[in-house]
């Protein structure tokens, strides 16, 4: 079967198995369309680890796994867009419950008061006995799913993609457009022709934001407003 085939195939079966939230998907119209982009997104990471995991001459495996968050405190650049947007004011405003709410309520306080002191960390990265987790994870940005390394895990302050670009894992192409082309009905774009025109002109890429030095204070605002009802 041809690599285009595959990833039909794979996207198809991604988008069956993705995650589901029946009622807030009925009432959240774009809900669907993040979910489904965010599955596609997941199995073009998949395919691709798969791809150079079985490369035998170079016995490279995946470095990345549960508790290691180095990444989320080193890097400064992580491309965030509105839907994304909207999905984490979602998930942690109407799905986050406590202890990891009133956490990262404190967390978002902190990082308003600081006023970006040199924060370095995410502000959805939970330390907890050294190591690191992510409170949105089942909604973290597409940047955050696919940015993985092979070899060993990430030191303190090392971003891999300077110090061995080599281990960073280069996500599929044509899943990354696939999953863009998803998302495109939530910015008005539903005719097929246009929605294949913006995703070759890269047109989403205009809405792009910066998720380290976004302003979350709408999003504290929000949980609080949620929280005193
Ligand atoms: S990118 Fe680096 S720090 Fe982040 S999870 Fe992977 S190995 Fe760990
Ligand atoms: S959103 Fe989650 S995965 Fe992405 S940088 Fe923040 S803590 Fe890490």
């Amino acid at each position: 079967m041809s690599l285009v085939k595959n990833i039909r195939k794979a996207c198809k079966k991604s988008a069956r198995e993705r995650l589901r939230f029946p009622e807030d998907e009925a009432r959240l119209k774009w809900l669907p369309l993040l979910l489904e982009a965010y599955s596609i997104i997941d199995a073009g990471v998949q395919h691709a680890i798969n791809e150079v995991e079985k490369e035998k001459t170079q016995k490279r495996k995946l470095a990345c796994g549960k508790g290691c968050g180095n990444c989320c405190s080193t890097h400064t650049d992580i491309p965030l867009y509105p839907l994304e947007l909207a999905g984490i004011y979602w998930f942690c405003t109407e799905k986050m419950g406590p202890p990891v709410r009133e956490a990262l309520k404190e967390r978002l306080r902190l990082n308003l008061k600081a006023a970006r002191e040199n924060q370095k960390s995410c502000v959805f990265l939970e330390i907890q006995n050294g190591g690191g987790s992510c409170s949105i994870h089942p909604i973290r940005p597409v940047s955050c799913r696919q940015f993985n390394v092979f070899g060993k895990r990430c030191g303190p302050g090392e971003d891999p993609f300077f110090t061995r670009r080599g281990d960073v894992l280069t996500p599929i192409r044509q899943y990354t457009d696939r999953a863009f082309l998803v998302m495109l009905p939530f910015y008005g774009i539903k005719d097929e022709a246009q929605k294949a025109k913006a995703v070759k002109d890269g047109l989403i890429h205009t809405q792009v934001m910066n998720l380290p030095s976004h302003d979350w204070a709408g999003l504290l605002k929000v949980m609080e407003e949620f929280d005193s009802r």
